[in-house]
């Protein structure tokens, strides 16, 4: 069966996913990662019915890094029989100002790529890793890299400058905003399931451990949370959203903290977790007595409603609200309580519906439809790969 393989590299994670390529168009035929890279590396992945293919342990200093984690997921993948690689399609989380569009990858596209590595440093290198990998073991094998970026390109500057002198704007110092494979997938889906919400105007709230939110016009991106890097916006597990850049400069000014430690604390140590002292997991803090942790969710719901209100504004009201992600597709009582934030705008939540995990769970009287669907990033990479290798791009 012809093949596309699906790459999502992160620092500590590399996920993967391969789909088959058939008339009826494509079936995700596994899907797998290898965690806990240079702490506890295990290299896991299912067949689409959920069985268990493959289930290994390996020292820490065998999966060292992202290199080894890719290596190893490649030799259990070579073993695998019946599949022809036909493309890989990559995650990738920037593409700078110039791309709007998935693309395919060649050497002068890998070297841009590599250029926008300053404007995202924890991310960017990861995901070009198997990228390199991949072309130099396989150099007949098509590679496509579909971006984080590319829905929201094309806003007008007004919207996604800064108010900072111009030639910071032209350096790319610039609102760019991320999720956007995940933006785009919930756009079509909504376009399935109910078309005519899908053409008006509909907030999406991806909540998972990175949060942000959309606002779709007839399905297409015109204002989100997050900015120049995936650190604004909504509160996320670890990453504080929003933050005074005058923090920063008390941080570095005042406290004497490096930049590297300030970075260390925005990505990795604020958010729920610090806020909580608990944990960045919100199922940890759902179940925690602790005064902190209820104190970390009531932020975390305030601040989605506020940035609700933002982006109420940029779309001149709302037809519809779209949960997603970790949180939004599976937490019944933050829903819940996001909902209620909504209801100056009109929202009138269904309990049992948004209980039983309904698609649907606004009343019937309500002026927004309130919908959960589960969002699929690496169909949609699939997607895109498969479509840019049948017309390519002029
Ligand atoms: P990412 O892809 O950004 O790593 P996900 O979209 O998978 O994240 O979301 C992961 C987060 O979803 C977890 O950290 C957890 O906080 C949250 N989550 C998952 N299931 C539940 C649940 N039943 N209740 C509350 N939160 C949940």
């Amino acid at each position: 069966m012809d093949a596309l393989l699906v790459v999502n590299a992160g620092s500590s994670s590399l996920k993967f996913q391969v789909f088959g390529i058939s008339e009826a168009g494509l079936i995700r035929q596994i899907k797998g990662q290898i965690g806990g890279i240079g702490t506890r590396p295990r290299l896991q992945a299912k067949d689409a019915q959920g069985a268990v293919l493959v289930d290994r342990s390996y020292d820490a200093d065998a999966v060292g890094d992202l290199p080894a984690a890719i290596a190893a997921a490649r030799d259990w993948l070579l073993t695998l029989q019946g599949f022809r690689l036909h493309a890989v399609g990559h995650r990738v989380v920037h593409g700078g100002p110039d791309y709007a569009a998935p693309v395919l990858i060649d050497a002068e596209v890998l070297e841009r790529l590599a250029s926008y590595q300053d404007l995202a440093p924890l991310h960017q290198p990861n995901n070009l890793a198997p990228i390199r990998q991949a072309m130099a073991i396989n150099p007949d094998v098509p590679q496509v890299a579909c971006f984080d970026t590319a829905f929201h390109h094309g806003h007008p500057e007004a919207v996604n400058c800064y108010a900072m002198p111009r030639s910071f704007y032209d350096e790319g110092v610039r609102r760019y905003g991320f999720h956007g494979l995940s933006y785009e997938y919930i756009a079509g889906r909504l376009r399935e399931v109910a078309p005519k919400a899908a053409r008006g105007r509909v907030i999406v709230a991806h909540l998972g451990s990175g949060a942000s939110m959309c606002a779709l016009s007839d399905g297409h991106s015109v204002e989100t949370s997050m900015g120049f890097t995936a650190l604004d916006g909504l509160p996320m597990g670890t990453r504080p959203g929003q933050l005074d850049p005058g923090v920063v400069l008390y941080l570095i000014l005042q406290r004497g903290m490096s930049a590297k430690a300030v970075s260390d604390l925005l990505y990795h140590e604020a958010g729920l977790k610090g806020l909580s002292g608990v944990s960045n997991d919100m199922r940890d803090l759902l179940a925690s007595d602790d005064q902190h942790a209820k104190l970390a969710i009531d932020h975390f719901v305030y601040r989605c409603g506020l940035n609700a209100g933002m982006l109420a504004a940029a779309l001149g009201g709302v037809d519809a609200f779209v949960f997603t992600a970790g949180v939004g597709e599976n937490s019944a009582p933050i829903r819940a309580r996001i909902a209620e934030r909504l209801a100056w705008l009109g929202a009138e939540l269904d309990p049992v519906a948004n209980d039983a995990g309904a698609m649907t769970i606004s009343t019937a009287s309500s002026r927004i439809a309130l919908y959960v669907l589960p969002t699929d990033e690496e169909l949609m990479i699939a997607r895109h790969t498969l479509s840019l290798l049948k017309e390519p791009a002029a």
